[in-house]
């Protein structure tokens, strides 16, 4: 079968997340008008109490969001912030300047952090592709690698990211109050679920069709037909059970946009103006009409951002050709996965497994010895040995990387290998290291001698990826691409099944670093900093989210702070 093209692999993507799979999941959706009640409604919080509504903008990046604030062309987000009193400081709103993602500064991954306040090792959900080595399952609840988004669907009706992660969401432990959720990955435990109705999908069919998914005119994207729609099934909601305590409103068109833009991130800003402003604009409206925007704590925040990259197969480093990196560890000496989510039982005995994230990459190594022979399954219970399994595929993509051999296409296109030695699953992982050619070394000791400023809290961010129980999950391997904004835009390059205008995974500066803005509209924007103190202050990381906006509602008789923050604080 030909390799999906990237506007019907896109295609497959909204069909597949946002059409319930089965006729009898389209029925219900209809019949309830786009939402899941996922647990019994509160009654309706008095209008004075504090209401708290999360904007999660997937793939905003800070600057541009500032740019399209500034510009006079987001009329409803400026008028919120109010004036810019400079450091981050609005009249009615605080932008913390350095907030970050946690790695890999990717969709799946980075929601799961700020709606648990926890971070992958301990959560459970490492990126948008992972392998569970226990079960020896893919998962691809967004497809970077395999060119099927089964997953994808099953997030919106099986609420496949709920059932992985291993740490309550904010909406458990918000105890007696309610949640809406619309259109997000992370739902579980919300109280009512909106999704975008099959009525709704004429018009992106009839964009589509006209090859409209290039990104050229926002107002008439697909991405835009689609937030928009999720937003009047934000409305509904409201108009139908009121305005709950919590509301997240999920904008995935900003991403998807920005990825298919030939101007990149000034298509990016043509769609926050033209797009995501009247979105906004839209729920301020309802609030504001029902008496509640002086008692709604809004926050923005998004996932990751995104680095310009060049939309072609040099700067693409795919799955399935002679010259990707799958092809560099089966010349170490292993038969690989395939890049599919589903093999028949006759190609499950392979050694490799390659995950992707865009600007990083996941390698999970069998223990060889113990499926030698072609046709034999290998015991994934057991972590690959450090010098038969491990440093083979080191060395090779070290000597890849440094001669072009014996994958020529690899020559000069990654930045940083990590391992560590194999613990098995339901030990702590340790810690990711640096290769350097020859030993594993500390990150720290590494960087000590190799300062890299590009490269944000690195270490850090490598132990919330991979040192702990789960840690597991973000494989053997990790590979950095060569992708930070200090080099040209043709010296580049990310992991995946398609080609795009601009993407994101890296532990760079520019993927990640994201908008995190805490804003209400009869306060000053001081208070605001003053509440973000506690949080991080000017860099807060995604986990600070989930603690911050249950501080933000008072305390309940009987109400406990959730298990997820006090893990992870
Ligand atoms: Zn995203």
């Amino acid at each position: 079968m030909p390799r999906p093209t990237s506007v019907s692999r896109l295609l497959m993507f909204f069909v597949l997340m946002l059409l319930p799979a089965s006729c009898a999941l389209i029925r219900q959706t209809l019949q309830t008008g786009g939402e899941r009640q996922q647990k019994p409604l509160p009654p309706p919080p008095p209008p004075t109490s504090v209401h708290v509504l999360i904007f999660a903008m997937d793939g905003g990046v800070p600057d541009v969001l500032m740019d399209a604030v500034h510009s006079g062309h987001a009329p409803y987000i400026a008028a919120l912030l109010g004036k810019d009193e400079g450091n981050g400081v609005f009249e009615h709103a605080y932008a913390a300047p350095h907030a970050l993602s946690v790695l890999p500064s990717s969709t799946i991954a980075d929601w799961a952090s700020i709606f648990t306040g926890s971070v992958p090792a301990y959560d459970g959900v490492p990126g948008d592709e992972w392998f569970d080595r226990v079960t020896m399952k893919f998962y691809a609840p967004v497809p970077v690698s395999v060119p099927e988004t089964a997953d994808n669907a099953k997030v919106v009706t099986d609420d496949l990211v709920g059932k992985q992660l291993k740490v309550p969401t904010l909406y458990e432990g918000l105890h007696g109050r309610s949640s809406f959720v619309s259109l997000l990955s992370i739902h579980r435990g919300a109280s009512i679920y909106t999704t975008v109705s099959p009525g709704a999908f004429p018009d992106l069919f009839e964009h589509l069709i006209r090859g409209k998914l290039k990104g050229a005119d926002e107002e008439k994207s697909l991405s835009a037909s689609l937030d928009r729609d999720a937003i009047t099934k934000v409305l509904d909601a409201f108009k139908e059970h009121g305005i709950p305590d919590l509301q997240v409103v999920y904008l995935p068109g900003i991403d998807i946009f920005t990825h298919a833009a030939p101007d990149r991130l000034a298509g990016q800003l043509r769609y926050l103006e033209h797009v995501t402003d009247g979105c906004v604009g839209r729920v301020l409206d309802e609030y504001r009409s029902q008496g509640l925007l002086d008692h709604t704590y809004v926050l923005f925040i998004s996932d990751h951002a995104h680095v310009p990259t060049l939309a072609d197969k040099r700067h693409q480093l795919g799955t399935d050709d002679e010259h990707s990196p799958f092809q560099v560890v089966h010349k170490a000496g292993f038969r690989v996965r395939r890049a599919s989510l589903l093999l028949p039982d006759t190609d499950n005995d392979y050694q490799a497994v390659l995950a992707y994230q865009g600007s990083m990459a996941f390698i999970y190594l069998a223990d060889r010895s113990t499926c030698p022979e072609d046709g034999d399954k290998c015991d994934w219970n057991k972590p690959p040995r450090l010098e038969e399994d491990v440093l083979p595929v080191l060395k090779a993509f070290y000597r890849a990387n440094r001669t072009g051999r014996p994958v020529a296409k690899l020559k000069g296109t990654l930045d940083l290998i990590f391992a560590r030695p194999g613990m098995p699953p339901g030990q702590n992982a340790l810690p990711f290291m640096v290769f350097d050619g020859k030993d594993l070394v500390p990150i720290h000791q590494y960087l000590r001698e190799h300062p890299r400023p590009d490269l944000v809290d690195l270490e850090r961010r490598m132990n919330w990826l991979g040192s702990g129980p789960w840690g597991y999950r973000a494989g053997d391997i990790v590979l950095l691409p060569r992708a930070c904004m200090n080099l040209p835009i043709e010296q580049r390059f990310y992991f995946a099944g398609i080609t795009h205008y601009t993407w994101h995974g890296s532990a760079c500066e520019q993927d990640s670093h994201i908008p995190f803005i805490l804003a209400k509209p009869n306060e000053s924007g001081k208070e605001m900093r003053d509440i973000m103190s506690d949080f991080g202050g000017d860099s807060p990381s995604e986990r600070e989210l989930t603690p911050l906006v249950e501080s933000l509602f008072p305390p309940q008789p009987h109400r406990e702070q959730t298990a997820a923050s006090k893990e992870s604080r």
